[in-house]
């Protein structure tokens, strides 16, 4: 069992830096099987926690607090995704204390968005920050709270500018952001340096997404609001009928700016792993972590 289990998150990032993964709850029993096999072949890399996402609208509330209650019975350390959107506040205090009863210490409070083919979803909380709030009323001073930073700006703020002002503000209530994923270093570096103008110096863990597909990655990149720089889509588009070489390149790729973000001082990695072990094991062992 690893020393992090039922850890806060913000422990762990002042005792050095942190090395975690993202999973979604799956929903077959095969995705099971295929998760299962994930974890057991990333714990050997000894992760300071385990993120688990929330499907839209509440899609997945029963199998994201299954899914951290199973993670944490396994001597991992889980934090629980938590959008507001489509919930009552009766009902996000009553996940939020469920999650805190079993023993989750830590929450990433997200807004969320509307779920498919539902143009005026309910807003209880408007925003991020009042999730934010009602997580430290609800589960206390022992959780710690994550928020989502976009590096290139949230895709429908108004303007880059003014969606630093509200992370700020969201962040400075919160204790530790982690970033949509991005390709250039100078993004994320950019947007730590725009939180220190704005007096905010809580740890922003970079998000890193190493590209195994590309047809999957640019459609990602479209959703998310992620640039898709020409530079790497000529990369992996001099290989693109090769899978294995689009693999290899990805996983270069996905090393190459990780290393540039240790350099830069950031405070860990977290991985997307989109439920598979294979692309972040490589970029794990070509950067000497967990040895
Ligand atoms: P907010 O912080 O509320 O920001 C949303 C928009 O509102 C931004 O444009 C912001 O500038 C603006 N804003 C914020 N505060 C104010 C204010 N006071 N006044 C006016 N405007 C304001 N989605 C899921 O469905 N499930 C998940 O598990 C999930 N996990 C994620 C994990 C990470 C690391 C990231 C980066 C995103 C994740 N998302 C997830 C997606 C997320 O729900 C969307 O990006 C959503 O559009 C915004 O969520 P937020 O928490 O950033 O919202």
């Amino acid at each position: 069992m690893s020393a992090t289990v039922g850890a806060p998150v913000s422990a762990l990032l002042a005792d050095g830096p942190t090395v975690s993964f993202e999973f979604f709850p799956p929903r077959t029993e095969e995705a099971a099987a295929t998760l299962r096999t994930t974890i057991a072949e990333l714990a050997p890399l000894d992760p300071s926690f385990v993120s688990v996402t929330y499907g839209a609208g509440g899609s997945t509330r029963e199998l994201t607090h299954r899914l951290v209650v199973d993670l944490l019975a396994d001597g991992m350390n889980p934090v629980a995704h938590l959008t507001a959107v489509e919930h009552t506040v009766e009902e996000l205090t009553a996940i939020v204390a469920g999650h805190r009863d079993a023993g989750v210490r830590n929450v990433l409070a997200l807004r969320g968005d509307a779920p498919a083919g539902v143009n005026e979803p309910m807003r209880a909380l408007k925003h991020a920050i009042d999730l934010v709030h009602l997580v430290r009323d609800t589960a206390g001073p022992g959780t710690s709270i994550g928020v989502a930073a976009h590096p290139e700006g949230h895709p429908a703020a108004t303007s880059v500018a003014e969606d630093r002002r509200h992370l700020a503000a969201k962040l400075e209530a919160a204790d530790f952001a982690v970033t949509q994923f991005f390709f250039a270093a100078e993004d994320y570096l950019r947007l730590v340096e725009d939180m220190i103008a704005l007096n905010c110096t809580k740890p922003v863990l970079p998000g890193i997404m190493p590209v195994t597909n590309l047809a999957q990655i640019e459609r990602f990149a479209a959703l998310s609001g992620a640039t898709f720089p020409g530079w790497l889509a000529d990369r992996l588009h001099a290989v693109g009928d090769d899978p294995a070489a689009v693999r290899a390149a990805g996983v270069e790729v996905a090393t190459e700016l990780c290393a540039d973000l240790m350099d830069a001082g950031a405070p860990g990695l977290h991985f997307y792993t989109l439920n598979r072990s294979t692309a972040t094991r490589e970029v794990a062992a070509n950067l000497g972590l967990g040895d």
